[in-house]
C-alpha cells in the first residue's frame, strides 16, 4: 500500500509541449558555452555527451570544470518570468486532491523555480514540501543518497512511496533504492525501456486505488 506520492516538477506537473523546460535547457547550453568558451552547438553537444555520467548539468560542470558560481548559474538558468508558458491548472488540482496520499515535490531544480511553477499552476498548497537541489547538497536525482535523504524527510520507506518522473534514469535511480517508480512518458518515447510507464498523471488515480484494493485483507 502506498503511503506517499513524490512527484518530479518539470515536464511532469505540466506538459512538455509547453516548452518551458526546453527554454531552461537552452539557457543551460548558453551558460555552458560562455563558461567553456564554446559556441552554442558545441556546448550543447558536449553537454549531451557528458550527461549520462551525471544527474544534472550543474553536477557535471562542478565535477569536470571546477565550476563554483552556483547561484549565478541558477539565476541565469531560472530567470524571473520563466514560468510564463504555464497557467492555472484546475484539472491538476482536482487530480491531486483526489489522490488520498500526502505529496511532495522532488526536483533537481532550485526551490525558487519550483515555487514559481507551483504558484503559476495554482497547486502549491497541495504539497507538503519541496525537496530541491540545494536540499540535496547540489547532488540530486538519480543518486541513492538524494533518494534516501528525501524519503527520510518524508518519513516513509522506499517500498511504500510512489515516485513519478519524466526522466528514465531518475525513475531507475528510485527503483534501485527499493522504491516504486513510474515513468511519465507523455510523448510515448520510451517504450523500449523496461520501466513501468504512464502517459498521463491522471492514471495515478487508478494505480493508487488498485494498490489499496490489493492491500485489503479478504
Ligand atoms: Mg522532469
Amino acid at each position: 500500500m502506498f503511503r506517499y506520492l513524490l512527484l518530479d516538477l518539470d515536464n511532469t506537473l505540466y506538459s512538455e509541449t509547453l516548452g518551458l523546460e526546453r527554454e531552461v535547457l537552452r539557457r543551460m547550453n548558453e551558460y555552458v558555452a560562455r563558461l567553456l568558451g564554446l559556441d552554442f552547438e558545441e556546448a550543447a553537444e558536449l553537454r549531451r555527451s557528458r550527461m549520462p555520467a551525471y544527474g544534472t548539468t550543474l553536477e557535471w560542470i562542478m565535477a569536470e570544470h571546477a565550476f563554483r558560481e552556483v547561484e549565478d548559474y541558477f539565476a541565469y538558468v531560472h530567470p524571473e518570468g520563466e514560468e510564463a508558458p504555464l497557467s492555472a491548472d484546475p484539472e491538476l488540482a482536482r487530480l491531486l486532491d483526489a489522490i488520498p496520499l500526502p505529496k511532495a515535490i522532488f526536483t533537481n531544480a532550485p526551490r525558487e523555480h519550483a515555487e514559481r511553477v507551483l504558484d503559476r499552476l495554482c497547486v502549491a498548497d497541495r504539497f507538503e514540501a519541496i525537496y530541491d537541489i540545494r536540499f540535496n547538497g547540489l547532488k540530486g536525482k538519480p543518486h541513492a543518497d538524494a533518494v534516501i535523504r528525501v524519503l527520510a524527510a518524508c518519513g516513509v520507506g522506499a517500498a511504500e512511496t510512489l515516485f513519478v518522473d519524466d526522466v528514465p534514469k531518475y525513475v531507475k535511480g528510485f527503483i534501485d533504492c527499493g522504491g516504486r517508480g513510474l515513468l511519465l512518458d507523455e510523448l510515448d518515447r520510451h517504450g523500449a525501456l523496461s520501466l513501468p510507464r504512464i502517459k498521463s498523471l491522471s492514471e495515478l488515480l487508478g494505480i493508487v486505488a488498485a494498490e489499496d484494493a490489493a492491500a485489503v485483507p479478504r
